[in-house]
């Protein structure tokens, strides 16, 4: 039998082989504490546990650790990280540092089933979905570098990641169990707030409805990308199945905790989404929900039949939301030189 990856278990799992092995459950609490606050990276490296036991213990088991076979450095400071999983698949995230914090862009799947028309991601297709583990385990490896750089000089203005976005490869919704599995385990053995986490969706509908029942509550943010079904069709398969409206009544639903909003990312796309009148049905459609509209003009990449809409269009289309009383923010792309930017994550397996 092949060693069991300790990463790999559930709390529950990690006690029950715990026990199982003959020791006091109080080891699993030690064990955890090592892999997700010290980010150990063998068992060797549990000094909490005396020699024999570590010894013992990695007959038995072991700690994978994702292999960083990439690393590039964008212009404005985003840093995109390419990692190899067990199997072979590679799947990219992305840190993206402020002033005041640190972002990691993280994925949900090696690939993705949604097939949007703009997203560079969508066109590969879905390879599998990540287990839990392989969803943290890109917080703890992105950790290890910063920590690393932060110790070497000041490039990073913090020494820890402060805020996770579910906004990498895949549907995170469409790995719901996993991403729900790895939300507990980053906000209970982290001690991530979830007000710090965001998970991003094209609007699987029923899922939108279950994950404030399974899971902590994290910010939510939704891909609109247009204001009429036909336009949304056209761009994104998954509103044939749930339409604007069925979408919209989800999020009219959703139990917000007080002064929480839901995002709605707008990719702005030239002359297809991005008139004054889209903007004027975006007001409508997004009334009666607690909300912020956040403009991304459209990143462009080889073979991509969009294109980004002029500053002043993108500006207008702004001013319009504001006037109606809606939050709304241009998000710079960030990363587009080293393909980090939202939609362009592809990994290596296209190349
Ligand atoms: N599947 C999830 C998360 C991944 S996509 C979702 O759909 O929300 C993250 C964001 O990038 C989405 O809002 C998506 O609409 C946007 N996006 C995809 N391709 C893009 C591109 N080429 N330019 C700008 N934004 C893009």
């Amino acid at each position: 039998m092949g060693k069991i990856n300790l990463k790999s278990l559930t709390m529950e799992e990690l006690e029950a082989f715990i026990k199982e092995s003959g020791l006091p459950v109080f080891r699993a609490k030690q064990i955890l504490r090592w892999i997700y606050e010290k980010y150990a990276v063998s068992i060797h490296d549990i000094t909490e546990l005396s020699k024999d036991l570590r010894e013992g213990l990695s007959e038995k088991a072991y700690i994978s650790n994702f292999e960083l076979l990439n690393r590039q450095l964008s212009k404005d400071g985003t840093e995109k990280f390419l990692f190899g999983l067990e199997d072979g698949e590679t799947i990219e995230s992305v840190l993206i540092p402020d002033e005041d914090r640190l972002t990691l862009c993280i994925s949900s799947q090696v690939g993705c089933a949604m097939a949007c028309r703009f997203c560079l991601t969508g066109k590969l297709g879905l390879k599998r979905n990540l287990e839990a583990y392989e969803i943290v385990d890109q917080i703890i490896a992105v950790n290890r570098v910063v920590k690393g750089d932060f110790a070497r000089g000041t490039k990073f203005p913090l020494r820890a990641i402060t805020n996770i976005v579910l906004m990498g490869m895949g549907e995170p919704l469409a790995n719901f169990d996993n991403v729900v599995d790895a939300l507990w385990r980053i906000t209970g053995l982290m001690k991530f707030s979830p007000r710090r986490i965001t998970l991003s969706t094209a609007g699987i509908v029923p899922k939108i409805l279950e994950l404030p029942q399974r899971s902590p509550m994290v910010n939510l943010a939704i891909s609109l990308n247009a204001t009429t079904d036909e336009v949304r069709d056209y761009m994104m398969p998954v509103n044939k199945t749930y339409p604007l409206k069925i979408l919209l009544d989800a999020c009219r639903k959703f139990p917000l905790p007080p002064r929480r909003r839901i995002t709605f990312e707008y990719v702005m796309l030239k002359d297809i989404n991005d008139s004054s009148e889209d903007a004027k049905r975006l007001i409508k459609l997004l009334k009666g929900i607690p909300s912020k509209v956040n403009l991304i003009p459209f990143n462009p990449y080889e073979g991509s039949e969009f294109e980004r809409p002029d500053d002043e269009r993108v500006l207008n289309f702004q001013q319009i939301l504001l006037k109606g009383n809606i939050t709304a923010l241009i998000r710079k792309s960030k990363g587009q030189d080293i393909l980090a930017a939202c939609g362009q994550l592809k990994a290596r397996y296209m190349a």
